[in-house]
């Protein structure tokens, strides 16, 4: 395995995940409805490379969520197009959007709910850590010979990242360790199928919840 490297998140996103964690009156299974728009995301930019390459992709788009209870996880994996180890910091890292400073502002204004300025802002990532103590990206970019890279962070100063030399399929998977006060709520798929009805049914790609397609 590549070396263990340390980052430090830019101020910006340090003030939004600590306003995020503090949150008590977000409606926290939106935490779900993002990592979902962001895999559907990503099996759209493959689709769109696909058809203007005039290749056609031989693996099957889906998004699959699965959970497990003893361990309080949920995990949330794409067959999309994965980022590299520079598109992982560019986009959940070191590099704040250019409106993350904007969000912290409004947001401690409270004229705007947490959860629609999430949405407006684009940062929706971000809010796994109102359910979370850690989160772990595994990801493989579509681009040639991607090495797969490891991103692990309790979203409190810094993410470390690792290049990783085993096989990993293209596309990302995020797994989410619950927080204790969580784990009851969310590592549970009868739950979690309820969330996607809720708040991700106009996706268009095949989502499963365990063996499941919902
Ligand atoms: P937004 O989706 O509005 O850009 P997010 O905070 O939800 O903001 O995500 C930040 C970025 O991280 C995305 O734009 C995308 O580049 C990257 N990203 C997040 N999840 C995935 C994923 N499952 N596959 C590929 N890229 C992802
Ligand atoms: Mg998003």
């Amino acid at each position: 395995m590549g070396k263990k490297t340390t980052h430090k998140f830019k101020a910006e996103v340090s003030q939004l995940l600590d306003i995020l964690v503090h949150s008590l009156y977000t409606n926290k299974e939106i935490f779900l409805r993002e990592l979902v728009s962001n895999a559907s995301d990503a099996l759209e930019k493959v689709r769109f490379k696909s058809t203007s390459e005039g290749s056609e992709d031989t693996v099957t788009p889906e998004i699959r969520i699965s959970a497990n209870e003893e361990a309080g996880t949920v995990t949330i994996t794409d067959t999309g197009v994965g980022m590299t180890r520079e598109e992982l910091m560019r986009n959940i890292g070191t590099i704040a959007h250019s409106g993350t400073a904007e969000l912290t502002r409004m947001a401690k204004e409270g004229k705007e709910s947490l959860d629609s300025l999430i949405g407006r802002f684009g940062v929706g990532f971000y809010s796994v850590y109102m359910v979370a103590d850690e989160v772990t990206v595994t990801t493989r970019s579509i681009e040639e010979d991607a090495k797969p890279v490891k991103w692990i962070s309790d979203g409190k100063n810094d993410y470390k990242l690792q290049e990783l030399e085993e096989d990993v399929a293209r596309g990302t998977t995020i797994e989410v360790k619950l927080t204790e006060e969580m784990k009851s709520r969310f590592a549970n798929e009868a739950a979690l199928k309820n969330i996607i009805k809720k708040h991700s049914n106009f996706i268009n790609f095949p989502i499963y919840v365990g063996e499941e397609k919902v």
